[in-house]
């Protein structure tokens, strides 16, 4: 399933309570690695690219008029401002936690670790 994950399934309280804000107006997506399909967190109104899913403070900020959010600081691809990530990817991630329980389609939640999805 190649399916991209939508804004409306990120669960913005809970990113804003782990210290994801910005400036206000706040617009969260995922963005994926076109080499990788590492998943970032992108935040639309200051285009700030997060980096570390336990840490919302590691931001990168590209600089103004930059043609993509920068270099995947897993396999050094670009990654653009339209590198939507997938379902799939996201459920391989360490971001589950960003995505609404509610949200996920039916055979993706990932379950606790060690349990096989139903
Ligand atoms: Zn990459």
């Amino acid at each position: 399933m190649s399916q991209e994950v939508p804004k409306s399934a990120l669960d913005l309280d809970e990113i804003l309570r782990r210290g994801g804000a910005n400036v206000g107006d706040e617009d969260f997506a995922f963005a994926g690695c076109p080499g990788c399909g590492r998943v970032f967190l992108f935040e639309g109104e200051a285009d700030a690219l997060y980096l570390d899913p336990h840490d919302l403070g590691r931001r990168h900020l590209p600089a103004a008029a930059a043609p993509d959010l920068g270099p995947c600081p897993s396999c050094g691809e670009r990654v653009g401002y339209r590198s939507a990530a997938t379902w799939a990817e996201v459920a391989r991630s360490a971001w589950v936690w960003a995505v609404r329980a509610d949200a996920w389609p039916r055979g993706l939640r990932p379950g606790p670790p060690g349990r096989a999805a139903p």
